[in-house]
């Protein structure tokens, strides 16, 4: 039986790698449904080659051209996001991996936990805006919740075979990225285009603003605390610019075990979708001639706040990564359009946090209503 996979945001950098994943075990994986939100064309194009049971288009106005493209082929077209909520319901589905960008992740996940679907997370906004909610809701319908994001796979892999063994703290490495070694003053001036390229990723454009910033390490940091059931104290991060080590684990006998490779998101994707087996790969291999020098360093909070503010978030807890979350999402959209500063992104951030009503037990309508709020507070001050 081939595993049946939805991948929600089939269009974007996780969807097409985990796509690459699936052409090259047809033996063992299926796409039964493929999302995506604007990208229509793409959409097509994966429909007709990996004939899916379904497909959703988020944005209603591209549904007319999407069903017309398949209107020869037995697939099932739907659109909207009452559609993507749906559809992650479907009976033959096993695993559904979540790889939309942002807080719009967080309700076809709960839709999918609810389902009794596996999830693949690559999704991590879902786990830093509503952690708690998702893990009691795993917890009630038994299902796992499988990490893709590269650290968490490496912790993740690190933790096979351990048997419930503590951990003493989960060592999570960053590139650092491009502005590593800027200055402050640097930092100032920096433009989209020099955020907009990573040294050793290439990934959607939120995600690769929010790596230049260290909000994206900020959000693993409570990503970590969800997926491992880990302190905040128990969580370290330490800048290692190769991204040779994708994340370690150091255990109570002071050992250190780190999962190694290639930046290659499809290796992280394959393990979620092979787990608890490793398949075979064609994936490039770690070539130790080459890489001769692993180096590390402290991350600097000062000239990268989003990091610190996101340890607050964490240590406040509540609604209070939700509120970062938002105002990030803001600031971020705002900067891809030249609207805002590079530092400027975390003074909104920052003012946001101290603005909106901090609630301490939140339930899925509070994250609602304080999505909705921070992301109003966060726009004011972009005025
Ligand atoms: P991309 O921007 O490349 O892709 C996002 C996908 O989600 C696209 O298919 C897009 O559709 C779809 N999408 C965007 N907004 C919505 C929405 N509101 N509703 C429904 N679908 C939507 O992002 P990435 O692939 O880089 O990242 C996806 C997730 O994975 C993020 O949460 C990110 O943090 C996480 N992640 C990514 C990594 C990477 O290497 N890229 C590494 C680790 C984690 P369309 O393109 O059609 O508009
Ligand atoms: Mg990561």
């Amino acid at each position: 039986m081939k595993k049946q996979i939805a991948i929600l945001g089939s269009t974007g950098s996780i969807g097409t790698q985990a796509l690459q994943v699936i052409e090259e075990h047809p033996d063992l994986y299926e796409a039964y449904a493929l999302t995506a939100n604007n990208k229509v064309d793409l959409l097509i194009e994966q429909a007709r080659k990996f004939m899916p049971e379904a497909v959703v288009i988020v944005n209603e106005a591209k549904y007319p051209q999407l069903k017309e493209a398949l209107s020869d082929l037995p697939i099932k077209v739907y659109a909207g996001e009452e559609a993507l909520c749906q559809i992650v319901e479907s009976a033959p589905i096993q695993v559904v991996l979540t790889a939309m960008v942002g807080y719009a992740g967080l309700r076809p996940t709960m839709n999918a936990i609810r389902a009794g679907k596996a999830i693949a997370l690559a999704n991590k906004e879902t786990l830093v805006v509503a952690g708690e909610l998702i893990n009691s809701m795993a917890n009630q319908y038994h299902t796992p919740v499988l990490p893709v994001d590269s650290e968490h796979s490496a912790v993740f892999q690190c933790l096979a075979g351990e048997m419930g063994n503590p951990i003493e703290k989960v060592i999570l490495t960053a590139s650092g990225g491009p502005f590593r070694t800027y200055t402050m003053e640097q930092l100032r001036t920096v433009t989209k285009e020099q955020a907009l390229h990573h040294p050793n990723w290439s990934m959607g454009a939120k995600i690769t603003i929010d790596s230049a910033s260290m909000m994206n390490k900020g959000f693993e940091v409570i990503e970590a605390k969800w997926l491992f059931g880990v302190r905040p104290d128990q969580i370290e991060v330490v800048v290692h610019p190769q991204s040779v080590i994708h994340s370690m684990v150091q255990f109570e006998d002071s050992a250190v075990k780190a999962q190694l490779g290639m930046p290659d998101m499809r290796l992280p994707i394959q393990y979620a979708f092979s787990y608890p087996d490793r398949v075979k790969s064609s994936f490039e291999r770690l070539d130790f001639s080459k890489c001769t020098d692993l180096t590390f360093e402290q991350p600097d909070t000062k000239r990268f706040r989003n990091l610190a503010l996101a340890y607050e978030a964490l240590h406040q807890a509540g609604n209070m990564p939700c509120i970062v979350n938002a105002a990030n999402e803001v600031v971020v959209a705002a900067f891809l359009k030249d609207q805002i500063s590079f530092l400027g992104m975390s003074d909104v951030i920052e003012k946001t946090m101290q603005k909106v009503s901090y609630i301490q037990t939140p339930t899925y309508e509070d994250y609602v209503a304080t999505d909705a709020e921070a992301r109003r507070i966060a726009a004011e001050q972009l005025l």
